[in-house]
């Protein structure tokens, strides 16, 4: 169970099987193909969407589960800004996480379901969700679109206050790390969008399925279908004690030739 932290909403991510890997693996990279995910893997509370989040905790969401099944430290991989080298930013998904948590700010109050007020000018808004950010993908001025669409009355000219307010009640978990140069010592900064660095990881980790079916169906005769509603964990367990007695047995073979 994760608390979400712009929301405050409970979520969970419900044991996975076989076909939430292959849904996993299949799945394409940016804010759609994680939404689909998601939207079969975990559960809210309240019977709410994974559409309905704000971006920043479909992003916790993800975060944590890379953390549940990989650990808490990952890799940024970029480039020197000076001389081009390849530079690897080591860090704390935890950490990282609670640097970019939700703060209140003084620029704006909450007015109750969701919105907010701009002190400054009073115009409304609420936080962008995961389905606001979707629908303006295509737009010609998506950031002035999404601003339409979270806003009680038409855009105004300058909506800096308004956006700023945004970031700090819902950021996203798309930032920055710092790290330096291995070659010529330079500060370097990467940019990492946390969910995407995870749901990559995790992608390739669901993989596996396929070669665990494979081999457990090759080993015991089962069908595609039984293996795939295993429990992720069970279906993994199977195919490591296969592929160990299949290693084991080679093992022999090479031994007496
Ligand atoms: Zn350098």
């Amino acid at each position: 169970m994760v608390v979400l932290p712009i929301s405050g909403l409970q979520a969970r991510w419900r044991p996975s099987t076989g076909r939430d890997d292959i849904a996993l693996a299949d799945s394409v990279p940016g804010l759609q193909g994680c939404l689909e995910y998601v939207g079969r893997a975990a559960e809210l509370e309240q019977g709410l969407e994974a559409a309905d989040l704000a971006v920043g905790d479909l992003d916790l969401l993800v975060v944590w589960r890379r953390r549940e099944q990989r650990g808490d430290t990952v890799v940024a991989e970029g480039r020197c800004g000076r001389c081009l080298a390849p530079v690897d930013v080591r860090f704390s998904l935890a950490a990282y996480a609670a640097h970019h948590r939700p703060r209140p700010t003084r620029r704006a109050e909450p007015v109750g379901r969701g919105w907010y007020a701009l002190r400054s000018t009073g115009a409304r808004f609420r936080l962008p969700r995961v389905a606001d950010v979707i629908a303006v993908s295509g737009a010609a001025d998506p950031r002035r679109e999404l601003l339409r669409r979270c806003l009680s009355e038409p855009v105004p000219a300058s909506a800096r206050g308004i956006e700023a307010a945004m970031a700090s009640l819902g950021p996203t978990l798309s930032a920055t790390v710092a790290g330096d140069c291995p070659e010529c010592a330079a500060g370097v900064e990467l940019a990492v969008n946390a969910r995407e660095l995870c749901l990559v990881e995790l992608r390739q980790a669901a993989i596996g399925v396929y070669d665990d079916v494979n081999l457990i169906a090759s080993a015991y005769g089962w069908s595609q279908d039984d293996i795939l509603d295993l429990p992720s964990a069970r279906r993994a367990r199977y195919a490591h004690t296969i592929a160990g007695r299949v290693a084991d047995r080679l093992g022999r073979e090479l031994a007496h030739a």
